[in-house]
């Protein structure tokens, strides 16, 4: 498949029929694997032989959404992990040591940064945070003992975007590895590595499910760095699960489908809210009116499904905007075919302090929405529920 195009990959990459010839993928629930023999055993443990031993090192439905995931990706190798957070986790872990220090984009994920500040912080390893569009902030981060960048672009909620080329080339000429945490778009909009980055995360739990069913994660990079890993991993165990691993792999056979339409449907919407007269600011990519736009079309294919915008009204108006629809469901979920909508301030970024909200533009009218699959005429009526209430 190596010079197909995305969909053919998308569809056809990884799988290895067994004899018994299934047209779909099979799940291979087993924690082990059987030997022919007491030397096949032992040529399998010294890695003289290659094949199966044990769930926790391989099994053939998490490779195959490993190789899947890989080619989409355009990296040489990949490890598959039981969640995002796991994933991320075993890249520090596996690639940083006490004594070393992180550059970390101030906005990420929320669990990213309690992991770094609760766990990470604990074993000596520094870390600085900076503005993760602010090249000159990441360069002026770096000191001697920095192995990692590590970041998400776009941010969620508010879509800024750094420069993967250019940032690239400030660690490379440093010598430290550029980890992209690829969740909010997918392979099917962004590809990281082919910018530069050295490694991309994956919370496969977002939109490779696609449809909010099972927790599952991804890191991919050079064999190299892919090995280092996966020593970490087999070691400590948190394997994806055969059961989740076809979950995810039947996703990404109509990810870049879902990933198009769910880019559509926000824009759609985002368009909408920005001729609301009781809407403050919109944010999306996709709208020229956002200052990222240009930057986002040189390194996307499209914008993804966050779309997020500021109420007149502050909480008490974003609340009651929140409370007033009936198809978005409330819960911190994204990527999924059904739409949800949050508000920020008090649940994904109410650890910040009221400082660290403002400076990250995280205002108290502020409203989430990650657009699913949903009519986007049935989304917009729903909204407009709550706006006139
Ligand atoms: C959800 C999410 C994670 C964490 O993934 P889990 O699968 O929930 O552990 C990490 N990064 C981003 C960008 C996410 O949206």
């Amino acid at each position: 498949m190596k010079n197909k195009k995305f969909n053919t990959k998308a569809i056809r990459e990884g799988y290895q029929t067994t004899n018994e010839q299934e047209h779909s993928e099979a799940i291979f629930m087993t924690s082990s694997f059987k030997f022919d023999s007491a030397e096949q055993a032992a040529a399998r443990f010294s890695k003289e032989a290659p094949g199966n031993i044990y769930a926790r090192f391989t099994n053939p439905t998490v490779d195959a959404f490993e190789k899947k995931l890989a080619a989409l990706e355009g990296a040489e190798s990949c490890v598959a992990t039981a969640s995002g957070m796991a994933a991320i986790f075993a890249v520090i872990m596996a690639l940083v040591k006490s004594g070393d220090h992180i550059v970390a984009s101030r906005n990420m994920f929320g669990t990213s940064i309690v992991l770094l500040n609760t766990v990470v912080s604990k074993f000596n390893v520094g870390i600085t945070y900076v503005d993760l569009g602010d090249l000159s902030q990441w360069e002026n981060a770096i000191e001697s003992d920095t192995k990692l960048f590590l970041l998400e672009t776009p941010s969620n909620p508010l879509g800024e975007v750094v420069n993967i080329k250019a940032l690239s080339k400030i660690s490379k000429a440093n010598n430290i590895l550029l980890a992209v945490d690829n969740a909010i778009l997918s392979p099917a909009l962004q590809t990281p590595i082919k910018l530069g980055a050295d490694i991309i995360i994956h919370s496969a739990t977002k939109y490779i499910d696609g449809q909010g069913r099972c927790l599952a994660g991804a890191v991919l990079g050079n064999e190299e760095i892919i090995e280092q890993i996966t020593t970490f991993t087999r070691a400590t165990g948190p394997s994806l699960s055969a059961f989740n691993a076809w979950i995810v792999l039947k996703g990404l056979d109509t990810l870049s489908l879902r990933m198009k339409a769910h880019s559509e449907n926000a824009m759609k919407i985002a368009t909408w809210l920005e001729g609301q007269t009781k809407i403050n600011k919109v944010h999306y990519l996709g709208l020229e009116s956002h200052a990222h736009h240009q930057l986002a079309k040189t390194q996307q294919s499209g914008f993804g499904g966050i779309v997020s915008f500021e109420v007149n009204g502050g909480q008490a108006a974003a609340f009651k905007l929140i409370n007033a629809t009936k198809i978005f469901s409330i819960t911190a979920n994204l990527g999924d075919t059904k739409s949800t909508i949050t508000h920020p301030a008090t649940t994904t970024h109410g650890r910040l302090s009221d400082e660290d909200k403002i400076s990250a533009n995280i205002t108290d009218g502020l409203i989430r929405l990650s657009i699913g699959l949903e009519d986007a005429d049935d989304l917009i009526n729903d909204i407009n529920k709550g706006l006139s209430v």
